[in-house]
């Protein structure tokens, strides 16, 4: 008991101690940004300003998604806040292979703003993001998909509903197939767990990259068997 109270009289002091520490720290080495290498202001997160306004933006409905072998979209619409481009390639890049998970938080920024535009996301019941594997989300440590719903949730405040769609079985890396292959490769790979929590819902389907739609899709198509009424994709880079 003593201990327990000790502990709590000193945790305001090493709280203290931590923003100290963090301080001194950015003081000798201040944050730059991981495009153009300039300081950040206070309230920018990883990327400068004026590289984000540098990145051109779609910010309309994407209309010409031609899902390989004949597939009909189980989606209403599609939106990506970017084309791809060496910038926003290598901001993903780092928000998915190096861990810089922080940058969750600007990237959701943009989301939202596709958001506002359409009425149909905006009244949308829930965030679903796009699962990844168990065994690949260990070797990861996150699933970016989900910290990007997460982040649009403290914005919108539009519920997550994760872990409702699960990626049943591991699939090979989309990166290197051909869209045909990556059509095959997604086949059967997801399955609702309890369509009863998703019935009639309208969903907002999150991932970072939309490329041939595939995984997208088959996601959608699952969702749609599950009862979901509409299903809204919603992505960062159209790669
Ligand atoms: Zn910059």
């Amino acid at each position: 008991m003593q201990r327990f109270q000790f502990k709590k009289q000193l945790k305001p002091v090493l709280n203290w101690f931590q923003l100290f520490l963090t301080t001194v720290v950015e003081l000798i080495y201040p944050p730059l940004c991981l495009l153009c290498q300039s300081r950040l202001q206070q309230e920018e997160n990883c990327i400068c300003q004026k590289c984000w306004d540098l990145i051109p933006k779609l910010f309309h409905p994407l209309v010409d998604i031609n899902l390989p072998g004949k597939q009909k979209p189980a989606f209403s619409r599609a939106y990506a806040v970017w084309n791809f481009n060496p910038q926003i390639q290598q901001v993903i890049h780092l928000f998915k292979y190096s861990r810089f998970t922080q940058l969750a938080q600007p990237l959701a920024v943009y989301m939202v703003e596709v958001i506002r535009l359409d009425t149909d996301y905006e009244m949308a019941d829930g965030l679903v993001p796009v699962p990844l594997h168990d065994t690949r989300e260990r070797e990861r440590g996150y699933n970016q998909s989900l910290l990007l719903c997460a982040e649009i949730s403290k914005l919108t405040g539009i519920p997550v509903l994760s872990g409702n769609l699960k990626r049943t079985r591991p699939t090979e890396t989309q990166t290197n197939l051909s869209a045909l292959k990556r059509l095959y490769n997604v086949k059967d790979a997801f399955s609702v767990c309890k369509p009863d929590l998703l019935k009639g819902k309208n969903i907002i389907l999150v991932d970072d990259v939309l490329t041939t739609g595939s995984t997208l899709n088959a996601c959608a198509r699952e969702l749609k068997n599950a009862g979901v009424n509409k299903i809204y994709v919603l992505t960062t880079v159209r790669a």
